[in-house]
């Protein structure tokens, strides 16, 4: 009966570590884009962070047709990082908008 007892205590930790380890290895395998935000405001003088809320930037933007990665002043970075802004201080994110968006050339 012992033995009976640490079998299946020994199956159902093996089981639940095997688990563990395909949820780990499938998380890594995902091929969505890793998600991050360009809100961090520290450092920017008051008048920036007042361009910021008066032009409504945002990190995702409300039209689609209208992001900042195909804006003429957004300033690319590499995949998966905050670019910047000729007009706006600050990180700015690619998928983002504020209402002085303009159609990249
Ligand atoms: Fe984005 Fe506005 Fe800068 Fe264009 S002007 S890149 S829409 S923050």
């Amino acid at each position: 009966m012992a033995n009976a007892k640490v079998s299946r205590r020994l199956f159902l930790v093996s089981t639940a570590g095997s688990l563990a380890a395909a949820g780990v290895v499938a998380a890594g395998c995902s091929s969505k884009p890793k998600e991050f935000t360009c809100t961090d405001e520290a450092g920017l003088s008051p008048a920036d962070k007042t361009m910021r809320s008066t032009t409504k930037y945002v990190d995702k933007t409300p039209e689609p047709a209208k992001k900042c990665d195909g804006c003429l002043q957004y300033k690319a970075a590499a995949p998966g990082q905050c670019g910047g802004c000729n007009v706006i201080k600050g990180p700015i994110h690619p998928e983002g908008y504020c209402t002085l968006w303009a159609k990249k050339a």
